[in-house]
């Protein structure tokens, strides 16, 4: 009995271990496809769980399946619990032979256990405390099913007594390892995000801006693609934070960074580079186009009434300077430069302009 209630454990742990690497990406479990893809998993785990069962009379078998029906449900919801059962009650139909009484019992059994367990994974608590409540639901149900289907000899009462010990144990190790791998996941993807996100305007900042910058050079240095760079920078922003305060600077900033979203393509890049400077990264866009949306996102803001956090409304300008590799520049290295100097050159003629290269 001990060893293949090890072998669960042991199962249960790999896992873990490779769901965890699997998810790395996507600690929260939210979006449909996500959910019945943990479901699916969690449902193979549960069969493999059930492969290495003890048998304790003829189509009565003992094992830790429903750990996996716990975990879907902990860290999914009801969809995966409910694809994880469904995986699991087809698979003990199908490979292991029952009676009819036997299945109708188990299935009744499992069904109870996944409500209960959605159910208190609903509950406003910490992971650890539903857990617990999970397994020891679980445990009491399968218990009774024992109880049920071999009778209560003294044999089963011993039986059970070791069961409960090795599975509140098994609970709280799989717990344990569980949260391990979703905290250092949950902590490395909030890492990832900080360290590339800009946390005013929720763009990206100056070193994730680096990074897509050099890799699109590259992309457009290998497939001869034009790629264009609008340099943006707030007209005499510095009197604005004077007149209004920095709290209010601030909002403007994050409502430039919503005008910029607003005004560009899904694929295109835009950036807080620090300050009141952005940037917008455009793919493959020939000057033109790229002066004429330059164009549209100046008179945008101009035009843009913006509401500050005390209520009242202030206005704003920009200056854009545009250059675009293979048409204004042919070397990438000076990419950056002529966009600079194109912004230098709004500036110096006036501000509230858009300057191109061309004539920079
Ligand atoms: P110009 O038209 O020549 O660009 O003038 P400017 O005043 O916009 O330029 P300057 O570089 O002199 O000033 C930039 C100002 O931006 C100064 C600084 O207080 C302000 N600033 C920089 N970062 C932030 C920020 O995160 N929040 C707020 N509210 N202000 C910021
Ligand atoms: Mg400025
Ligand atoms: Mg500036």
């Amino acid at each position: 009995m001990l060893k293949e209630l090890f072998i669960n454990v042991c199962i249960l742990v790999t896992f873990l271990f490779i769901g965890g690497i699997l998810f790395k990406k996507y600690p929260y479990i939210e979006t449909v496809k996500q959910k019945l893809l943990f479901g699916f998993l969690t449902g193979l785990l549960g069969s493999l769980l059930m492969f290495f069962s003890i048998q304790l009379a003829p189509g009565i078998i003992m094992d830790f399946r429903h750990f996996a029906i716990l975990l879907a449900t902990l860290y999914g919801g009801a969809i995966p619990a409910i694809v994880s059962l469904i995986i699991i009650l087809v698979n003990r139909i199908l490979f292991i032979n029952a009676s009819s009484f036997t299945i109708t019992i188990v299935l009744i059994v499992f069904l109870i256990v996944t409500i209960g367990a959605v159910y208190i994974g609903n509950c406003k608590t910490t992971d650890l405390k539903k857990w617990m409540a999970m397994v020891g639901f679980s445990m009491f149900l399968l218990t009774g099913m024992f109880f049920l289907l071999l009778g209560s000899t003294k044999e089963i009462y011993k039986l059970m007594v070791i069961y409960w010990t090795i599975s509140v144990t098994a609970g709280l190790l799989v717990f344990l390892f569980a949260n391990y791998i979703y905290q250092s996941n949950k902590a490395y993807l909030e890492m990832k995000q900080q360290s590339t996100t800009d946390f005013l305007t929720g763009l990206n900042n100056v070193r994730q801006f680096d990074a897509v910058f050099n890799s699109l050079l590259e992309q457009g240095r290998q497939m001869d693609q034009k790629l264009t760079l609008l340099m943006i920078d707030i007209d005499h922003f510095k009197t604005v934070n004077d007149t209004y305060g920095h709290a209010a600077g601030d909002e403007i900033l994050r409502q430039v960074g919503e005008l910029l979203r607003l005004y560009t393509r899904s694929h295109d890049i835009i950036s807080r580079n620090g300050g009141e400077e952005f940037t917008v990264l455009l793919p493959d866009c020939v000057h033109s186009s790229a002066v004429y949306l330059a164009e549209r996102l100046r008179f945008a803001v101009e035009q843009h009434c913006f509401v500050l956090p005390d209520l009242s409304e202030a206005n704003i300008t920009i200056s854009v300077g545009v250059a675009t590799y293979l048409e204004t520049v042919y070397s990438a290295e000076h990419l950056l430069k002529q966009a600079d100097d194109a912004l230098y050159k709004a500036k110096f003629s006036g501000r509230n302009k858009v300057c191109s290269s061309v004539s920079a």
